[in-house]
């Protein structure tokens, strides 16, 4: 579908899990703002799968009001999936991307409407001070993004998370995109366009506990190291060569040994080189299969989240999944 691409309406796109204790204070916020910032026009919030009443206080919260859509998935598919869920749902001009914690601070959002207006196609929030996060928190993200950053080929920016404003273009070139598990900035980043940074800080979180457990964490930036690199495969073979080179040294030195008539003492020794390599090749042999793994997801092909339902605030309800 071509559109006329206009500058005139924002959509916002909105994960929620578990969010109850948020949700007040967040539509609250969201109310307060739009009265200042009409051009924000759609609001889709994206409830991943919640145990809690969030559906349905989402919808209370918002009956009535215009502009906001709720997409319920059948179950928990992860964060990466809801916001590409809600890019699939928004059809503002442009999209803006946010948590729905308060830690992507709504006031950010008109400089990102005003870099996208002078013309950029995605404006990413560069985290100036993350303060709020756990020392191990903030610690472990600094040095994950510049790993990324030298590890893969992806320019992806430093110190920024999914909080951006998305061009209509650069949505529509995502949507083409379909990987099953999806890391929405690293795939940002490789879409390419004109992309500029504004910094902020990220505050503390306004209610209720994160809901990314620290074994999510590492999955995300296992899924984004996986998907952009092919990297540790490499690895894996050098250090395959290197490995036969040592051994075929070391059996040159028991031989030579031998002959000088000394016996190579060690029996212990011996065993631990063994236990050491069978590491070695235990780790990665599971380095390989996390990327057949990633195959295998890719090649079933199934869809990548299942809608429940859908709810337009204006009252219209409406089939099937997005
Ligand atoms: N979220 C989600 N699905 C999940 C986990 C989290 O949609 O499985 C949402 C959550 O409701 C919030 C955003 O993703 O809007 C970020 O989560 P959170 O603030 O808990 O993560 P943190 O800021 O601690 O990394
Ligand atoms: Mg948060």
């Amino acid at each position: 579908m071509m559109r006329r691409p206009g500058k005139s309406s924002v959509s916002l796109v909105i994960p929620l899990y578990n969010e109850e204790d948020r949700l007040p204070g967040l539509v609250a916020e969201l109310e307060a703002f739009r009265a200042a910032q009409p051009v924000v026009n759609e609001v889709i919030l994206v409830d991943d799968g919640s145990s809690d009443g969030t559906a349905a206080l989402a919808r209370s919260l918002t009956a009535g009001r215009p502009g906001y859509s709720l997409v319920r998935f059948s179950r928990n598919f992860g964060h990466q999936v809801a916001v590409t869920a809600g890019l699939h749902l928004a059809g503002g001009d442009a999209v803006v991307i946010l948590d729905a914690d308060g830690q992507d601070p709504l006031d950010v959002v008109p400089t990102m409407i005003e870099r996208w207006r002078e013309g950029f196609d995605v404006v990413y929030g560069v985290r100036r001070s993350r303060s709020a996060d756990s020392w191990l928190q903030r610690t472990t993200a600094r040095g994950f993004y510049r790993f990324f950053q030298r590890f893969t080929e992806v320019r992806a920016p430093v110190d920024a998370g999914d909080f951006r404003l998305l061009s209509r273009r650069v949505v529509e070139a995502y949507r083409g995109l379909g990987e099953q598990q999806p890391y929405v900035r690293g795939l940002v980043a490789w879409l390419g366009f004109n992309q500029v940074g504004v910094e902020y800080d990220r505050p503390a979180r306004s209610a209720g506990a994160s809901k990314y457990a620290w074994r999510h964490r590492v999955r995300l930036a296992m899924d984004g190291l996986a998907s952009f690199s092919g990297r540790p495969l490499r690895y894996a073979v050098r250090l395959g060569i290197l490995t036969a080179i040592a051994a075929v040294a070391g059996l040159a030195w028991v031989v030579a040994a031998k002959w000088s008539g000394d016996t190579v003492p060690g029996w212990a020794s011996l065993t631990f080189v063994a236990f050491f390599f069978g590491g070695v090749q235990l780790f990665f042999l599971g380095v390989v299969g996390s990327y057949v793994a990633r195959v295998y997801e890719e090649v079933k092909g199934r869809p990548r989240w299942i809608v429940q339902e859908r709810w337009d605030s204006d009252g219209i309800p409406r089939e099937g999944s997005a």
